[in-house]
C-alpha cells in the first residue's frame, strides 16, 4: 500500500510502494526501442474496462444508462504535446486509483521485475517488455507527466490522478473526470512527439491492438480544434471472423494478447462448434513457457465470453493440466447472467469442458505427427505440466500416454525423445515392465549406478527428472499392459534378460567367493545397524561397488526424499537397503577380510564410507559429515601405510 500525506484539504499526495517507484525508474531511464508498447496496454486497460463495464451491467442495468456504445477514444494535440486515452468504461473510483495505480497486483509485472533483476535478457529488456507488457506504468516511458482522469460507474465524484513517475503522486476530486470511465493524459516527451502523429498511432493500433472488439477512435487537434474522428480498427472480435479472413500477423498479435508471449503460437486451434451446443473457440499452444506456468494456483488462463460479453479471465475451461493453453471461448447459449461462482458446476461449462480439452488434446497429437521436432520443443516446456494430467486425469491418461515424451537410456543425439510406443517396440524377451529411475537432475540420474545392469542388458530406463514423475508413476496403471517399475526399488527382476556384451556377461559371471560374501553381509548388517534396512548381493550392479534401494513395500526413494523436503505430514524417511556388487575389486577384498574374520576396524570403516558415497550418489548428503571424515582419513591413512 502507498503511505499518504494530506498537503490541503482537497489534494492527497501518496507514495508509490517501493516496487512500483523501482518499476518506473526502469521505465524511465531505460532506452527501449519498443516504447510504443505504451499504447497498446494503455488501450488494453480501456477495453477490459469496458469489458467490465458491460459484465457489471448483467446485473445493474442502470450504470450503463445514457451511453450504451462503448468506445475507445485517442486524441493527439501536437500543440499541447498531450496524448488522451479515454474510455467509458467501468472506471475507478478513489480507493481503486490508489490501489491500482499505485501498487503491483499483477504477477505478470512482477515476473517482469523479477526477471529483470536477475538479468535474463542482456539483449536490453526490449523482448522482456513485449513479453510480460507492463500495464499503466509503461505511460512514463514516452511522458513526462500522466493525468488519470476518472469516474467510476454508478459514482458521483470525479478524480483526478497525477504524477512525474518519481516516487509519488497526487489525488484531487475532479469535476474534469468523464461522465463515466477514465481519460489518460499524457504529457508527451521531448524526444518522442512521434506518438502524436496521427499516422503513427494508427500503425499502433493496428499492429497491436486491431483484435480489439471494441471501437478505438483517433481524433487529431488542430488548432485547438478536433479534427474529424476516425476509427483506426477493425472491431470485430478476432475470433468471430471467419478463419481465411485473419492473417498470420492478426493471430500473432491476439496470441501476444492472451499469453503475453512474444512470437507465434505453436498451435492455433479456432473452430465453431455446433450442436448441442453452439461456442467458438480460439486458442493457443505457446512455444514457449508462459511466465505463469507454476503458480501454485494451477489456475486455466482461457477467457470465457457469452456472446461477445466477457465473463470471465480463468473460468477454467480446460483442466489445470492445460493451463499453457490460452485464448478464448465463446458461449452461445449460456445464460448471460452466469455469475463467476456459478461457472464451476455449470453443466454447460462441463459439456464444453470435455469436448474441447479432447479437442485439444487430438490437435497437439496431429501438431506432433506433423512436425515431432517442433512438438518436442513444446513438449520440453509444458510437458511436466502435461505430465499432471497423467496423474490426475484417468479418463485421459491414455492420451496423454501418446503424447508424453522422455529422455531414456536409449535417447540419443538424433533422437533425444522417445514415446512410450518406441520404448515397447524396444523391449527385450522376456523384459515384462517398463523400468523408469527418478531423480533432481537429469545428468545425476543418468550416472546412476542402479543403471548398470539395465544398460548392460540393453533394458531401456525412463530418465524422470520432473518432480511430478515421483507422483504419476506411482499411480499409473500401466501403459498398454505394461506396468511400470522403479529400478531403484524393491527387487531387480533382471536375471530372464540376457546380458548384451560379453565382457559384461563375463563379469557377471566372474567366480565370486560365496562364503566370503555371505561373511561380507553379515559383517557390513553389523556394522551399520539400523542405517539400513538390509544389506543383499545386487543383480543391477555391473562397475559400481554399491548402491541404495528401497523396499518393495514402501515409497520409491525419491518420492520419499520430495514429500519430506515438503515436510508432508506422516512421511518419515525410511531406512534404505544396500546393495553391494560382490564382483568389484575391493568388496572382494573386504570379503576375504570378513571370512577370515580379521581387521572388523576396516570393514566397519569401508561399510560406513560406502554407504555414505552412496547416498552422496543419490543426491543425499552424509548423515554425519564428522564421522565421514574421520573414517575417510583413516583409511586413506592406512592406504598410504602413515
Ligand atoms: P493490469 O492491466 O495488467 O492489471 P496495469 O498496471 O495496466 O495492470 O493496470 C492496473 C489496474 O488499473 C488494472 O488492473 C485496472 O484495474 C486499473 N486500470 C487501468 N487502466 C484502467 C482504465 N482505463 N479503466 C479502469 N481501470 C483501469
Amino acid at each position: 500500500m502507498s503511505t499518504k500525506t494530506r498537503e490541503k484539504s482537497s489534494e492527497e499526495k501518496h507514495e508509490f510502494q517501493a516496487e512500483v517507484a523501482k518499476l518506473l525508474h526502469l521505465m524511465v531511464h531505460s532506452v527501449y526501442s519498443e516504447r510504443d508498447v505504451f499504447l497498446r496496454e494503455l488501450i488494453s486497460n480501456a477495453a477490459d474496462a469496458c469489458d467490465k463495464l458491460r459484465y457489471e451491467a448483467i446485473s445493474k442495468p442502470k450504470i450503463l444508462t445514457g451511453d450504451t456504445d462503448l468506445e475507445i477514444t485517442i486524441t493527439a494535440d501536437k500543440k499541447a504535446k498531450t496524448l488522451t486515452i479515454s474510455d467509458n468504461g467501468i472506471g475507478m473510483n478513489h480507493d481503486e486509483l490508489i490501489d491500482n495505480l499505485g501498487t503491483i497486483a499483477r504477477s505478470g509485472t512482477k515476473a517482469f521485475m523479477d526477471a529483470v533483476a536477475a538479468g535474463k535478457d542482456k539483449s536490453g529488456d526490449v523482448n522482456l517488455i513485449g513479453q510480460f507488457g507492463v500495464g499503466f506504468y509503461s505511460a512514463f516511458m514516452v511522458a513526462d507527466t500522466v493525468e488519470v482522469r476518472s469516474r467510476r460507474a454508478g459514482e458521483k465524484a470525479g478524480w483526478l490522478w497525477t504524477s512525474d513517475g518519481t516516487g509519488s503522486f497526487t489525488l484531487t476530486e475532479d469535476d474534469t473526470a468523464p461522465a463515466r470511465g477514465t481519460a489518460i493524459t499524457l504529457n508527451i516527451k521531448k524526444d518522442d512527439k512521434e506518438f502524436l502523429e496521427g499516422f503513427r498511432i494508427e500503425k499502433i493500433v493496428r499492429d497491436y491492438s486491431d483484435h480489439v472488439a471494441i471501437p478505438i477512435k483517433l481524433i487529431e487537434m488542430e488548432k485547438g480544434k478536433p479534427g474529424e474522428e476516425r476509427q483506426v480498427n477493425e472491431a470485430s472480435a478476432l475470433w468471430t471472423r471467419a478463419k481465411k479472413d485473419i492473417t498470420k500477423d492478426q493471430y500473432r498479435e491476439f496470441f501476444g494478447h492472451v499469453s503475453g508471449l512474444f512470437g507465434d503460437p505453436a498451435v492455433t486451434i479456432h473452430y465453431r462448434a455446433e450442436g448441442r451446443h453452439e461456442y467458438q473457440v480460439l486458442l493457443f499452444v505457446p512455444a514457449e513457457k508462459p511466465y505463469d506456468l507454476y503458480d501454485p494456483e494451477r489456475r486455466g488462463r482461457q477467457k470465457l465470453y457469452v456472446r461477445k460479453v466477457f465473463i470471465s479471465e480463468d473460468a477454467e475451461i480446460l483442466p489445470p493440466w492445460l493451463r499453457f493453453v490460452r485464448g478464448v471461448i465463446d458461449s452461445e447459449d449460456m445464460p448471460l447472467n452466469i455469475s463467476r461462482e456459478m461457472l464451476q458446476n455449470n453443466p454447460i461449462v462441463g459439456q464444453i469442458r470435455k469436448a474441447v480439452t479432447k479437442r485439444v488434446l487430438n490437435e497437439l497429437k496431429k501438431f506432433a505427427k506433423k512436425d515431432e521436432q517442433a512438438y518436442a520443443g513444446v513438449w520440453s516446456s509444458v510437458g511436466p505440466v502435461l505430465k499432471e494430467g497423467i496423474y490426475e486425469d484417468m479418463e485421459r491418461r491414455d492420451e496423454l500416454f501418446e503424447l508424453a515424451r522422455f529422455t531414456t537410456t536409449a535417447s540419443t543425439d538424433e533422437v533425444p525423445l522417445r514415446t512410450l510406443a518406441d520404448y515397447v517396440a524396444g523391449m527385450k524377451e522376456n523384459q515384462t515392465a517398463i523400468y523408469y529411475i527418478t531423480g533432481d537432475e537429469a545428468d545425476a540420474i543418468s550416472a546412476s549406478p542402479q543403471l548398470e545392469g539395465f544398460r548392460a542388458r540393453g533394458v531401456e530406463v525412463l530418465l524422470l527428472s520432473d518432480p511430478i514423475d515421483s507422483f504419476w508413476t506411482t499411480t499409473a496403471l500401466g501403459y498398454e499392459g505394461k506396468p511400470f517399475r522403479s529400478i531403484t526399488q524393491g527387487a531387480a527382476d533382471l536375471d530372464a534378460i540376457e546380458a548384451e556384451k560379453s565382457d559384461e556377461k563375463d563379469k557377471k559371471d566372474k567366480e565370486t567367493d560365496n562364503e566370503a560374501t555371505s561373511a561380507l553381509i553379515t559383517a557390513m548388517k553389523t556394522a551399520l545397524g539400523d542405517s539400513v534396512s538390509d544389506v543383499r548381493e545386487s543383480k543391477r550392479l555391473t562397475d559400481s561397488p554399491v548402491c541404495l534401494i528401497a523396499g518393495d513395500g514402501g515409497l520409491d526413494r525419491n518420492l520419499e526424499k520430495l514429500l519430506s523436503r515438503q515436510q508432508a505430514p506422516g512421511v518419515q524417511k525410511s531406512a534404505p537397503i544396500l546393495e553391494i556388487n560382490p564382483s568389484h575389486g575391493l568388496l572382494q577384498v573386504l570379503a576375504s577380510q570378513a571370512k577370515a574374520g580379521s581387521d572388523v576396524a576396516l570393514i566397519e570403516d569401508a561399510s560406513r564410507l560406502l554407504l555414505d558415497q552412496a547416498f552422496i550418489l543419490d543426491g543425499e548428503p552424509v548423515s554425519d559429515p564428522t564421522d565421514f571424515a574421520k573414517r575417510m582419513t583413516s583409511v586413506m591413512q592406512r592406504a598410504f601405510g602413515s
